[in-house]
């Protein structure tokens, strides 16, 4: 058997170790005699991985009492409508676009109701340019009657991260979708009136979606789907019907390795390793790897990089595939290459990805 180093961007490589355990469980967990696939999600064994699966969430991200966890379905793209849903209430709300996530949460919204473009950062007289910064937060002009700000955390295909959230504004519960760097760092909970996160960049496998929401924001809407209905999901612990429970075990299988690992803050400190290294490679470069982010913002979970054509680029794509790196073609709407370096790739793993592009980049620059 071999693992190749996987880049891709979501759904995206799992702890290996991880991989081992579900393997070992998947026919018999725990002496039960059965897959934790095959047992009901109101006995006792799901139960049992569900409430450890909080838990430890709770503890990894130190989350205060008066914030609920729910493990819910549909994506993060799912949480697009269900935000302005639950949350808006007859008001409007402000949104900060600063890559095509967060332009696509304003879009969706903006189907329900109309809400406010604080701001976008979005070149329009340099449309080759993109998404390449985060706005001044401090200097926003905001909704003073917003039920809410939403922004996204990390831009998953412009690779834009927002890591200083201490200049966020205070004053209006700011709703952040961290569907891509979730549990890459600790992030004070307290910041944030609501949290989302589709799960399959760096939580688990697809189909699981968590949710981390300020109690007091909800149970104020009129009429809302039951399933979207945070307050109902609430008052039913994620079971209003058939929750992911195969997901939500991976994920709790993940929350375990965390912890062994070290934590958050021992995760941080590798993965701001991983990025130096990566970031190194391309400035070091003499031009011929070009990533555009502003450097207060590059990300440290997904690298978008340009090589000099387009041609070389897919020249690149094709000569890591046979050297066995998976997952580095950039995404369709922008091009070029994209690295995710995500908590499940090892240091090794990027070290690798960087000797492959020194040795790429030699004669041909
Ligand atoms: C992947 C991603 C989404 C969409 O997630 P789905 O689970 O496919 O709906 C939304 N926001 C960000 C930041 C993402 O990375």
């Amino acid at each position: 058997m071999t693992r190749i180093w996987n880049f891709s961007a979501g759904p995206a490589a799992l702890p290996e170790s991880v991989l081992q355990t579900t393997q070992a469980e998947l026919l018999d967990w725990h002496g039960v005699g059965a897959s934790i696939m095959e047992v009901s999600h109101r006995g006792k064994y799901f139960q049992e991985v569900i409430a450890a699966a909080e838990a430890d969430l709770r503890e990894l991200l130190a989350i205060p009492a008066n914030y609920k966890v729910l493990f819910l379905q549909g994506g993060a793209t799912l949480q697009f409508s269900a935000i302005p849903l639950n949350l808006l209430c007859g008001r409007s709300a402000d949104y900060v676009v600063t890559g095509a996530w967060s332009k696509k949460a304003f879009q969706e919204a903006g189907r329900i109701a109309p809400v406010r473009l604080a701001v976008s950062t979005e070149s329009a007289d340099q449309p080759a340019d993109g998404f390449i910064r985060l706005p001044r937060f401090d200097a926003l002009s905001l909704d003073p009657a917003a039920a809410y700000l939403h922004l996204c955390t990390n831009e998953t295909i412009h690779g834009v991260e927002i890591h200083d959230d201490a200049s966020l504004p205070q004053n209006v519960p700011i709703v952040a979708d961290m569907s891509s760097h979730l549990l890459s760092r600790p992030v004070d909970i307290r910041r944030y009136g609501l949290i989302y996160a589709g799960a399959q960049k760096n939580v688990g496998p697809s189909g699981l979606t968590l949710v981390i929401v300020r109690q007091d924001l909800l149970g104020k809407t009129a009429v809302v789907p039951r399933l979207l209905d945070y307050q109902a999901q609430v008052d039913n612990d994620s079971m209003l019907n058939t929750p992911t429970t195969f997901s939500i075990y991976v994920a709790g299988l993940v929350f375990q390795w965390l912890k062994k690992t070290g934590g958050l803050a021992r995760m941080a400190e590798i993965n701001r390793e991983k990025a130096a290294l990566l970031y190194a490679a391309i400035d070091d470069s003499n031009g011929f790897y070009k990533n555009p982010v502003e450097a207060n913002c590059r990300s440290r979970m997904n690298t978008p990089f340009n090589l000099p054509t387009p041609t070389l680029e897919a020249e690149f794509v094709r000569a890591s595939e046979t050297a066995g790196f998976m997952g580095l073609k950039g995404h369709k709407s922008v091009g070029g290459i994209r690295a995710s370096l995500y908590n499940a790739m090892p240091v090794e793993g990027v070290e690798a990805l960087v000797g492959f592009m020194r040795a790429f980049a030699t004669g041909r620059g």
